[in-house]
């Protein structure tokens, strides 16, 4: 590619609706554009990154037996009626104005189209089919640029399998596939799992980088690789001992006291020796939930432990169901199911609400004075924390998910009435699984991970060019020839190439650029070098440079593969 003739827009200037780094270097360097909210194109050197990456992934997907298809963006509603997802989609899915058709989220539904009728034995299976293609999503709030977009690319395959054990096993090859390809594109990544426990089926894991543009939060282990999002993650923190003597209780006047750090400061106590108070309703039922000092109920573990419909309660309803407002609520004379966060299991010599406004209670002795308590982990795990499996601490930080691998089962099948029919010519519905990877995002978070304050530090495997060729005045001839000559040598030499060929542009602006643009090695072919035989070698990723006679170019190129 040579500069002086490509369409690659550089910008100087920092977009102003550009916030995190991937999004601004994507920008700046001229790979991306915004056509609307979470609607970017592509421009031609972005393009070949893209192209770069989903090689790779065709590589690997073709390794674990996958088939490439390409398959319809637009999609009749009714195959979405079928499955229910219409509805659950909501106002994700875009839906198409003069006709019955909506814009694909995802494919489970055209895969399985596919498979029904036609994967119809026993002997048709196990299948893997892939595509790599757009798929549309009414995002709330795009943001991030490409991380999450309106319509972006994914690669999206499904497995087809007769029994659990092979679903288990294309499951397997699709998580070898997934660290294969993102170790290959240089990523740090790291697995998070979520099992529900129900049998067969239902097991996913996401793979995750870390990232302060993130919407998802995680608990991480660098020790042991334990990785959970909040929601669910464990949190074994140690519980607060219990004092050897109970004392008894009593009431204390706490005025215009509401929170838990003004209660701690009237008392001149630690907030270790309070338990705060939460109301929710549990299908129509109050439930008190109590917490260690100013720790947060993680609602989603709470939502495990009482399934059915939970919210927290009103405050007119605190006031009907305790006779006091939030901030003087507690455990003691009140009835109802109770609920306390293991962190004060069996807790003595608490102080908590009195169930009066203005009044709090001291001295209470969970064991004795809180009947038929019941103990669970709902604490929101926080940074710092013991690991839940090894001994180390837990770091707590924003990521964002690259991949996803998900055990179906038969919902798709069922849905669609994709059946087979097993050796013993009984039918069944098909076994699926899904497995996803968002393109444009693996290129973001890459860029996410290798940058520096002058641009963009591209490693060889999704570099778009091996090689920024910099011919530094190109309005001499001895410069030009030398450079032309580079470049096709190169080339023939398997090194891809851009050359910066441009006669208008100063020295300052090509290194400006050929850093911003940040390919692995910079060639810089300039007067005073060439006249003794020279050129300059620069490598983007340490900045090292080093002079090189032009008759030994490729052997030091050789050494620095
Ligand atoms: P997220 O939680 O980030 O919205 P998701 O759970 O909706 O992701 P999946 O439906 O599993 O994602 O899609 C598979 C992959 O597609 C994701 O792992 C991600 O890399 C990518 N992806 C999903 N939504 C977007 C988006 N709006 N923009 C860019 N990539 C996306
Ligand atoms: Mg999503």
């Amino acid at each position: 590619m040579r500069l002086s003739s490509a369409f690659v827009p550089t910008l100087k200037e920092v977009p102003s609706d550009a916030v995190i780094p991937s999004h601004i270097l994507m920008l700046r360097s001229g790979m991306i554009r915004m056509v609307g909210a979470g609607i970017y194109s592509f421009l031609p050197l972005g393009y070949k990154v893209i192209q770069i990456i989903s090689e790779i992934i065709r590589e690997e997907m073709n390794a674990i037996g996958g088939q490439e298809f390409h398959l319809p963006a637009l999609n009749p509603r009714e195959l979405w009626e079928a499955t229910n997802r219409v509805e659950a989609f909501g106002d994700t899915m875009f839906h198409i104005k003069n006709r019955d058709y909506v814009l694909a989220p995802t494919h489970e539904e055209i895969m399985t189209f596919h498979a029904k009728g036609v994967v119809k034995s026993y002997k048709d299976m196990p299948q893997i089919w892939y595509q790599i293609q757009t798929k549309f999503r009414n995002e709330a709030r795009p943001r991030g640029g490409v991380i999450r977009g309106r319509q972006f690319l994914m690669k999206d395959a499904y497995s087809f399998d007769t029994t659990w054990e092979n679903l288990d096993a294309a499951y397997d090859l699709h998580d070898k596939a997934y660290r294969n390809i993102f170790d290959r594109c240089g990523l740090k990544y790291f697995v998070v799992g979520a099992s529900s426990g129900a049998m067969g089926g239902s097991k996913s894991e996401e793979f995750m980088v870390r990232s302060d543009a993130g919407e998802d939060t995680v608990a991480h282990c660098e020790s042991c690789g334990y990785a959970a999002n909040i929601e669910v993650a464990q949190s074994v923190t140690s519980r607060a001992e219990r004092k050897s003597e109970s004392k008894d209780i009593y009431n204390i006047s706490t005025p215009n006291v509401k929170s838990i750090d003004e209660l701690c400061e009237f008392l001149k106590i630690n907030e270790r020796e309070t338990a705060k108070s939460r109301v929710y309703i549990h299908n129509g039922a109050p439930v008190l939930i109590l917490m260690s000092g100013n720790d947060e109920v993680n609602e989603t573990k709470l939502g495990a432990i009482l399934s059915g419909n939970i919210r927290p309660a009103h405050p007119e309803e605190l006031k009907e169901i305790t006779g006091a407002d939030a901030g003087s609520i507690g455990p003691i004379g009140l009835k109802g199911r109770i609920i306390a966060d293991n962190r004060i299991k069996s807790a003595n010599n608490l102080y908590s609400g009195a169930n009066k406004n203005d009044f709090h209670i001291g001295g209470i002795d969970f064991d004795r004075d809180v009947k038929n308590i019941e103990y669970f982990d709902l604490r929101i795990i926080q940074s710092g924390e013991n690991c839940a499996r090894c001994v180390a601490t837990i770091d707590v930080f924003k990521a964002i998910e690259l991949g996803h691998i998900f055990k179906l089962g038969t919902k798709y099948a069922e849905g669609l009435g994709a059946n087979f029919v097993d050796e013993n010519g009984e039918e069944h519905p098909i076994i699926m699984g899904s497995y996803g990877i968002g393109v444009d995002r693996v290129m973001a978070c890459y860029i996410e991970q290798n940058f520096d304050e002058r641009g963009i530090i591209w490693k060889k495997p999704l570099a778009p060019f091996d090689i920024h060729l910099i011919g530094l005045n190109m309005k001499k001839e001895s410069i030009v020839e030398t450079c032309n000559d580079l470049y096709l040598e190169l080339q023939e030499n398997g090194y891809s190439v851009i050359l910066d060929d441009r006669t208008d542009a100063s020295a300052g602006f090509k290194f400006n650029d050929a850093d911003l643009l940040g390919m692995p090695i910079q060639i810089v072919v300039g007067e005073k070098n060439l006249n003794q035989g020279k050129i300059e070698i620069k490598l983007r990723s340490t900045n090292e440079k080093q002079i090189v006679e032009l008759n030994h170019l490729f052997e030091k190129l050789k050494e620095l593969k």
